[in-house]
């Protein structure tokens, strides 16, 4: 394969904005095609990001024989089935966030993916920011000491000419889908731990519409013990992104860490003293997971966020919305709940 072709379902603002960019700047390989619902729109995308030819159809773009990896960025409804037909048309997937609406949906399609031996991925690009990579390396040598607590804070106003993300539950909208599942991924891989019940409050402050929540906020529980906060919304005015980890010998602060374009401070404070931590450039993360996808294809490594992490994250934003449904604290279901569901 002298140069992976990628094929993208939905003609999406993701994909104008971030994955193109990446796409074209990675090395070997290229953007094949695009497929979109809406004939115009598709001609009008392909025409603008000089992509050769635009599909009408799941099944034509999966027909194309150019069409190596598949990129999913529907809405969130979509994924399943489209994942799964990809699959079974061999190809490698890689799909937004999150993975599926269900447990049950995720399962199968980790499980389609495994069985076909093709690569599949999730596009949680956050743990392919410099600053988080670097912090998941310093807990990892055991900067902070013992990693206690955590918290992550992701708010900005939505303002987005697609508005399914704020209106339509069933496209599976909302803060919680959204960003929460973000959250966990991120919680996730710095502390390398795994969420084991969670708590939340739900709400709407004006842009989430019918029964969608724009703004939620919650508290986890990691297995070790260890305990988080959260707050995400897309209700704010004032945007601001921050992530702490707290440990028995020193904190870790990142100031708009989880911003679209981040522009990260790392401060580590130990007793009175705050010292600026250097991590380097602050590299395009979604340029680094499609790297890091298309080494995977080629046989060396595996996608930064594998199908099996977008099943946890899955599982825990699951999670979340019963907490904020309840009122209780609810448990999260273990992977092989996912696995043993998707069969
Ligand atoms: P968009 O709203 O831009 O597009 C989603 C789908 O809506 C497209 O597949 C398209 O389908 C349809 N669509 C696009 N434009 C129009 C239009 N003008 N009128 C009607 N329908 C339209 O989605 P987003 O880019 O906001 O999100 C896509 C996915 O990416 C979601 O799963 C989301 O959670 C995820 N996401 C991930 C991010 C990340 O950083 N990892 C950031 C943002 C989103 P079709 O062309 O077939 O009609």
């Amino acid at each position: 394969m002298s140069s992976i072709g990628w094929g993208l379902i939905g003609a999406s603002h993701i994909a104008a904005s971030e994955m193109i960019p990446a796409l074209n700047a990675a090395s070997a390989c290229h953007v094949a095609a695009v497929m979109s619902s809406s004939p115009e729109r598709g001609r009008a995308f392909a025409a603008t990001h000089s992509i050769p030819r635009a599909h009408t159809s799941v099944e034509q773009l999966l027909n194309d024989d150019e069409v190596d990896v598949v990129y999913v960025s529907t809405t969130n409804d979509l994924h399943h089935e489209q994942v799964l037909a990809a699959v079974a048309a061999g190809k490698h997937v890689l799909c937004e966030k999150p993975l599926a609406l269900t447990l049950e949906q995720a399962g199968a399609m980790v499980e389609a993916c495994e069985r076909a031996g093709v690569v599949m991925g999730v596009n949680h690009h956050l743990r392919a920011t410099s600053w988080m990579r670097e912090l998941r390396r310093l807990i990892g040598a055991g900067a902070i000491g013992r990693p206690l607590s955590a918290h992550a804070r992701h708010v900005f106003r939505h303002e987005h000419a697609n508005p399914w993300r704020t209106q339509r539950p069933e496209a599976g909208a909302g803060a919680i889908f959204d960003l929460t599942v973000h959250d966990a991924d991120t919680l996730r891989f710095v502390f390398g731990d795994e969420i084991a019940e969670v708590t939340a409050f739900s709400a709407q402050h004006g842009v989430g519409q019918g029964s969608v929540e724009d703004t939620v906020a919650g508290s986890m529980r990691f297995a070790s013990g260890a305990v988080a906060t959260f707050h995400d919304s897309m209700a704010f005015d004032h945007p601001g992104t921050r992530f702490e980890v707290h440990g028995s010998e020193a904190a870790i602060v990142a100031t708009d860490g989880l911003a679209e374009a981040p522009n990260t401070r790392l401060v580590m404070l130990r007793g009175r003293a705050a010292t600026e931590l250097p991590y380097g450039r602050e590299a395009d993360p979604y340029l680094v997971g499609v790297e890091a996808f298309n080494a995977a294809v080629r046989g060396d490594g595996s996608p930064l966020a594998r199908g099996e992490d977008g099943v946890r994250s899955l599982a825990v934003a699951l999670a979340v919305r019963e907490a904020a449904a309840t009122g209780r604290r609810v448990a999260v279901a273990p992977l092989a709940a996912a696995a043993a569901a998707g069969r």
